[in-house]
């Protein structure tokens, strides 16, 4: 009997683990591996830092084909209202046809602001990846004029509207990477 339930707090603590991660609970049947999810987040970050050094804020976007390996486009940020998730969704919705968008997974170092969802949700990409969450952001830019931080998560975003959008993030165990371009960046 103490083993039965020993095993059942085990299960119990494993499943809160992977709700808090966002990892293994978000991924049942999402088309990107957590090996793949970390890569194409590496990826995005490198974009990020490019952003910077071009003049813009440390924030990048990349698009992945439906085999979850292509990196079919990738995005910097633009400026203030050109966010690296909404020019990526646009310029995407311009070469791609909708039914294929939605199989194609658009992964972003941070949790896209509202007005980056509702692009992702009229250009019909299906999945979206996140590193680390808009309220981390929220912290490092405060009050920012260049970018003070909405705080509306994207998954209640999604959740208005009528596309079951499925969304994985944050991955905590990248989050000094993604962060580490914002800390010195907001500081200014
Ligand atoms: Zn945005």
């Amino acid at each position: 009997m103490k083993n039965i339930s020993m095993k059942v707090s085990l299960v119990f603590l494993l499943s809160i683990l992977c709700a808090c991660t966002g990892t293994d609970s978000d991924l049942k049947g999402f088309p990107l591996s957590h090996q793949q999810i970390l890569k194409h987040l590496r990826t995005a970050n490198e974009v990020a830092k490019e952003a910077v050094k071009s003049g813009y804020y440390p924030f990048g976007a990349v698009l992945v084909a439906p085999d979850g390996e292509t990196v079919l486009m990738k995005q910097e940020n633009l400026g203030t209202i050109e966010h690296a998730e909404t020019e990526l969704s646009r310029k995407a919705f311009a070469k791609y046809d909708p039914d294929y968008l939605w199989s194609c997974t658009l992964v972003t170092t941070f949790e896209p602001c509202c007005m980056c969802a509702g692009n992702i949700y009229w250009a019909n990409i299906g999945n979206v990846v996140y590193g680390a969450a808009e309220t981390t952001l929220k912290k490092m830019t405060g009050d920012n004029k260049m970018n003070p931080t909405m705080n509306l998560p994207c998954r209640t975003v999604f959740k208005a509207g009528q596309k079951p959008i499925r969304v994985a993030g944050p991955f905590p165990e990248l989050e000094d990477e993604l962060v580490a371009p914002h800390r010195a960046f907001w500081k200014k």
